[in-house]
């Protein structure tokens, strides 16, 4: 859920860009000096409009979304109310001899694309372009590419906006902007202006590692500073056509909006709708109150008194803004969507701990090694989307899972790194790797070939069976692993093996695995010595790693130690690390009742009450992943911090809990079956091993059913 992301800054702050706005198009200080005006509102309000689209960016803008939904409905959201902003402007227009002018139709197609039908409504088509073009750059390229273009653009707007006065003096560039003043009075447009900050917005949304209150302020300071400068100087030296874009506003809007970030507290949604109605409102209500000082002529008061005119257009902007938000909120089609799916039972992912996790294990790796997260089986149950995104955030760049329908889903959720598929995949579908972008394992040589035959140029790893005689050449068929490397389509990235008693520290067992890596180098050797250039190796799951920390390879594929938990309570390792637990399983007590001795309870009557008692219903059973060999007191949960045992046989969808001797348990109660609690009975290895399993099993069955909800 997203409890932890409130953006109190944002809703704030949204009220006071949009009373920078009104100061732009009222000069409150022009009346006293020329000077305290252009600093206020040329260069201090200068910020609105940016936080605006970034706002939206922030919201909008993800190399994690999964399709273009979100985009459409901002589209159509925009779209909307600029075409109500539209009409309630067309009076204003008429009395402006607006539609009574030459050319009309190319002249409103224009202002309609670019320019904004009245002067300040630019900013709405301007935030359709900009959102479109922002959303396909991130989309088809990464940030920095998207960053360079739209950079590119910002600095084509910037010298038809600020800088103009230098581009007039050198022909090639006066023709050129001649040319695009013809399309749009301004280079301030959804073009050249908006597109990199709905890119920053989105930018800094993606990237949790967030920047610190003190950096944020000290980063503000400075490029404030140099932004203040070049546009004095600018200023002084008559350069600008407008002045809205200068070199150093995307820095120092980066800079505000982190600080405006750490502002949390309870969202302000209205906040929201009340800056929109301002926004779209106050050139109208500048109309008005110069129409009622005209009215009253009170002209020297309201109009030629710049601050006062100001603050009137201010308040009634405000108090026309509340009444509309009022009514607006009384009428809204209310949103349907429910608030939070955690009703009955859910799984809880702690991304802090997959982060420790990520850093423990890329401690003891050798350097130059890197980390495979396997994400095989929906990430271990924990939820493939929640896990691969957040270690795509945090910098990890090679996945692995077991089919190539979870290497698409990767795909689509926008991860970018190496994704080996681990598995079989059939070799009619070669040119969905191919699209995808996805390493196959070749499991033998046959399958090598016939994949090559399909004429799709495909990455692949060559996986060795050094023992465990599941997939892989063996070992031993140094020919069948040379002739693999001669196939055409056919590109070797990496070779493999897996070691199938490392969790072991069984002296038998440590001699079969140590058999098992000197098997997989000497074949490595051979094909050295033929020659052959050798690609990336690697051999280590996660006890791999853990057990025989100095094998120096370019990969370990680690699993179920990412998430934080050994597999069985009895694994012993070589390497004790100190992992955290990922996931903990919830659900809620929504029934109690009493029961007289001799009642039994559940299917087969398997509990009997040898007393009164009183029992909790909890709405999880073993279709939401729980095993049914925990029940008959096999098991406890917690609740209240109290272990109870679970009774009878637990069903597909619920289970019984005996809660007799429980303190103050009462309806709504959480119930934890699973903990992310290192150190108690709770924790996934002790369960499995309980229900006869290890930690793999039981972790991976969850997730069909129940929703994923992270937590940071
Ligand atoms: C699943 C898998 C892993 C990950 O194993 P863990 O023990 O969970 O770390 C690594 N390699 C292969 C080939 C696998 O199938």
């Amino acid at each position: 859920m997203s409890n932890h992301k409130s953006y109190t800054g944002i809703d704030h702050f949204r009220f006071i860009a949009a009373l920078l706005i009104i100061t732009i198009h009222t000069s409150p200080l022009v009346s006293y000096s020329q000077t305290s005006d252009f600093i206020l509102t040329r260069i201090i309000a200068r910020v609105a409009v940016p936080f605006f689209i970034m706002t939206s960016g922030f919201f909008l803008i993800s190399r994690y979304t999964r399709n273009n939904d979100k985009l459409k409905v901002f589209i159509k959201n925009t779209a909307l109310i600029y075409i109500i902003a539209i009409l309630i402007y067309i009076p204003v227009n008429i009395y402006n001899n607006y539609f009574t002018q030459d050319n009309i139709i190319p002249k409103f197609l224009k202002d309609l694309i670019f320019d904004g039908t009245f002067y300040h409504l630019w900013y709405l088509p301007a935030s359709i372009l900009g959102a479109v073009i922002a959303w396909y750059l991130v989309k088809h390229f990464d940030y920095k590419k998207a960053f360079i273009i739209t950079i590119i653009l910002y600095l084509i707007g910037l010298l038809g906006d600020s800088y103009y006065g230098i581009s007039d003096k050198i022909s090639v560039l006066h023709s050129f902007y001649s040319l695009i003043f013809q399309l749009s009075d301004y280079t301030r447009n959804g073009i050249f202006f908006t597109p990199v900050f709905f890119v920053l917005g989105g930018f800094i949304a993606d990237n949790s590692c967030k920047l610190s209150f003190k950096k944020s302020i000290c980063g503000f300071g400075i490029s404030f500073a140099l932004m203040f400068c070049e546009a004095m100087i600018l200023h002084y030296f008559n350069l600008q056509k407008h002045d809205s874009m200068y070199i150093f506003l995307p820095l120092s809007m980066y800079f505000l909006f982190h600080i405006i970030l750490h502002f949390k507290g309870k969202r302000l949604i209205w906040l929201r709708t009340l800056s929109l109605i301002i926004y779209i409102i106050h050139p109208m209500m500048i109309i008005l109150v110069r129409l009622i000082a005209k009215l009253f002529h009170l002209q020297n008061l309201f109009i030629q008194n710049s601050i006062m005119h100001f603050l009137l257009v201010c308040v009634i902007s405000i108090i026309f803004g509340i009444i509309t938000t009022i009514f607006f909120n009384k009428y809204k089609f209310k949103n349907k969507k429910y608030i939070s799916n955690t009703d009955r039972a859910y799984i809880e992912i702690n991304l802090k701990n997959l982060e420790h996790n990520v850093h423990i294990l890329q401690k003891v790796m050798p350097c130059k090694c890197q980390l495979m997260a396997v994400v095989k089986a929906n990430a271990y149950g924990h939820g493939a989307f929640e896990i691969s995104t957040h270690l795509d955030k945090i910098g990890v760049k090679a996945f692995a899972v077991a089919t190539i329908d979870e290497g698409i889903r990767l795909r689509k959720y926008g991860i970018r790194g190496e994704i080996l598929i681990l598995g079989y995949t059939d070799i009619h579908r070669a040119s969905e790797l191919k699209k995808y972008n996805l390493t196959q394992t070749l499991i033998d040589y046959e399958y090598a070939n016939a994949l090559n035959r399909q004429g799709v140029n495909i990455k692949a790893h060559i996986k060795i069976d050094t023992g465990m005689h599941r997939l892989g050449i063996s070992y031993k068929d140094f020919n069948a692993v040379k002739n693999i490397f001669t196939l055409k389509n056919i590109k070797i990235n990496g070779i493999y093996t897996h070691l199938c008693c490392s969790d072991s520290l069984h002296p038998d067992d440590i001699t079969f695995t140590r058999d098992q890596i000197n098997k997989f180098y000497h074949l490595i050797d051979i094909l050295k010595n033929n020659g052959i250039p050798i690609p990336k190796l690697h051999i280590q799951s996660s006890f791999g790693l853990m057990n025989y920390p100095s094998l120096k390879c370019d990969y370990v594929r680690v699993g179920i130690a990412l998430y934080g938990v050994l597999s069985s309570p009895n694994n012993d390792t070589v390497l004790k690390l100190n992992l955290r637990p990922v996931l903990s399983l919830k659900s809620k007590v929504v029934l109690i009742r009493t029961i007289q001795k001799g009642d039994s309870v559940g299917y087969s009557r398997n509990f009997i009450a040898p007393q009164d008692s009183k029992i909790a219903i909890v709405p999880i059973g073993y279709a939401d992943g729980f095993p049914r060999n925990l029940s008959c007191r096999k098991n406890m949960v917690r609740i209240n911090q109290q272990l109870v045992p679970i009774i009878g046989h637990i069903c597909m969808d619920q289970l019984m809990i005996d809660i007799t001797n429980a303190k103050d348990i009462v309806l709504g109660d959480t119930v934890t079956l699973i903990d992310s609690e290192l150190c108690n009975n709770l924790n996934a290895p002790n369960i499995a091993d309980r229900a006869n399993s290890i930690s793999n099993e039981l972790l991976c069955r969850m997730g069909t059913r129940l929703p994923i909800v992270s937590k940071y």
